[in-house]
């Protein structure tokens, strides 16, 4: 680890936002940000404690008291006013994402224009939810569950947190966010760009600190009624476990080892590119990337030429390069990581097609690592069962489409999955079959409206549309004799 130097400013972090304001940390703990590209420190971060996260959450439950009863029509002006505050923001959010954690610049500025447009898409599920039903003499309302903590991944922290917000605020809901603590630089620009919202006080607070420290209080604290965490299956787990002690209701967003079926009359050309996209996404550190591609036995040599030609495109590089399709790791620890399972999988017999151990020539100061193709790759192999988070494809060969299916579905996640071929119907018909929570046909694409989540280990709960809402919201039945 260096210091910035040749003149970089670093920068300094040493507030938190409670109560619609930014005050100073009563934790005293600094961390630095590290620059991936290089390995510079480029910040110091002051570490929210216990004691500011429960002053955050002080504030969501006594603004609780009248935000839970706001009308839906107050809630929509909301989320349009945080909408128009964070799109004044868009340029300065997707610069601090390529410089806080590598984010090569085209995924960085999709991932901030999805997170800014969760709003709008709030304020329309909003307007779609039956809030009311009544029968007979019955009438059911659906009511905010109270208090919410929403905990975020690094690796694409502004979009999870305008996409919890837009929920939890439409549906009534106060909240503490605790942000990846690798992310303090973009949640900062944005908590600057949402407080221009002018949202009633408490409504949205946000402490930046250690996951066992901010995040292990808002998991204990009785006054948080809901968690919304997108992480780890480690971390979920404890989640999980600690925050039955106090009943909390629970969204876990958590990993995945995506499938990508290539059926046998994919069209090469354009499915491998298509392919080798989803794998690569975010530079491999996407929980939705298809790391597992799946391809028919008898067009295994024409789709191992076809990845070789097709990986010239997949150039690592700065982030900030328009023309860079893979950037660093996130810190030197993921680095490690990804060479670890590199290795593991050479030892556990996997052939290199392309890329393999080491730094990339010319890139040998930061956290970069070859983007790398597996062949000969047995779905039992730890590269096809366990989550790397970085650019590690395995190429599985199959002799059916139920045997594809059963393949697919032969994993302990079930986040995303993706079925490329030119027949329409075979292609649904596979999809129809597989365990994910979400399918694409034929290339990477993405419906605000529609569920995100996981079936097994890959979480619990939906985000997205009405089913993100809903995961903040009661049902009450009133009944008169
Ligand atoms: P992580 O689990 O290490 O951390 C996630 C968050 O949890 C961070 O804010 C961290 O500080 C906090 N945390 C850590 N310990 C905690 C504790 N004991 N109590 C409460 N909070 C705690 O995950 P990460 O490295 O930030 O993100 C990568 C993981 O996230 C990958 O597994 C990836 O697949 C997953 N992910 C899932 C989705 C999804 O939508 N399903 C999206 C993005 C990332």
């Amino acid at each position: 680890m260096k210091t910035a130097t040749s003149g970089d400013k670093i920068k300094t972090i040493t507030t938190h936002y409670i109560d619609g304001t930014f005050v100073e940390s009563h934790g005293r703990d600094v961390m630095n940000v590290i620059r991936p590209t290089d390995g510079q420190v480029i910040a110091h971060v002051t570490l929210a404690d216990e004691e500011d996260t429960r002053r955050a959450i002080t504030a969501a439950k006594r603004a609780f008291a009248s935000f839970g009863r706001s009308t839906k029509e107050e809630r929509a002006n909301i989320l349009r006013r945080l909408h128009e505050a964070a799109s004044a923001r868009v340029d300065d959010l997707t610069a601090a994402m390529i410089e806080e954690y590598g984010g090569v610049g085209q995924f960085s500025s999709l991932i901030v224009k999805s997170g800014i447009n969760a709003f709008l898409a709030a304020e329309q599920a909003l307007d779609e939810i039956p809030w009311t039903r009544s029968w007979d003499k019955t009438t059911v309302t659906l009511e905010p569950v109270g208090v919410a903590g929403l905990i975020t991944a690094w690796n694409a922290n502004a979009l999870f947190i305008c996409l919890k917000l837009a929920s939890a605020v439409a549906a009534g809901c106060t909240v503490v966010i605790k942000p990846s603590e690798l992310s303090s630089l973009q949640t900062r620009v944005l908590v600057e760009a949402l407080h221009e919202a002018g949202l009633p006080k408490g409504v949205l607070n946000v402490v930046t600190g250690l996951g066992t420290v901010v995040g292990a209080e808002l998991v204990r604290n009785p006054d948080v009624a809901k968690i919304s965490f997108t992480g780890s299956v480690g971390v979920g787990e404890s989640i999980m476990r600690d925050g039955a002690a106090t009943m909390k209701r629970m969204t876990l967003e958590l990993g995945g080892k995506s499938p990508t079926i290539l059926l046998d009359d994919a069209v090469l050309d354009q499915a491998i590119p298509s392919a080798l996209t989803m794998a690569f996404l975010n530079s491999g550190q996407a929980c939705a990337a298809g790391t597992r591609l799946l391809v028919p036995k008898n067009r295994l040599d024409a789709v191992k030429q076809a990845i070789r030609g097709a990986m010239r495109a997949f150039t690592v590089g700065d982030p900030a390069d328009p023309k860079t399709a893979v950037g660093p790791m996130v810190s030197q620890r993921q680095f490690e990581r990804v060479q670890s399972y590199i290795r593991k999988g050479i030892e556990e017999g996997a052939e290199v097609l392309v890329g393999g151990e080491g730094h990339p020539e010319g890139f040998e100061a930061g956290y970069f690592v070859k983007p790398t193709v597996f062949v000969n790759v047995k779905n039992d192999m730890t590269i096809a069962q366990e989550e790397i988070f970085g650019p590690v494809l395995s190429v599985i060969a199959y002799d059916s489409d139920d045997e594809a299916i059963r393949i697919a579905n032969d994993s302990k996640y079930g986040l995303h999955a993706a079925v490329i071929g030119t027949d329409l119907s075979r292609a649904r018909r596979v999809a129809s079959q597989l365990r994910a929570g979400r399918v694409v046909i034929n290339s990477m694409t993405d419906d605000p409206q529609a569920p995100w989540g996981g079936f097994k280990y890959s979480g619990v709960g939906r985000e997205y549309g009405q089913y993100g809402i809903e995961a903040f919201l009661e049902p009450k039945a009133i009944l008169e004799s």
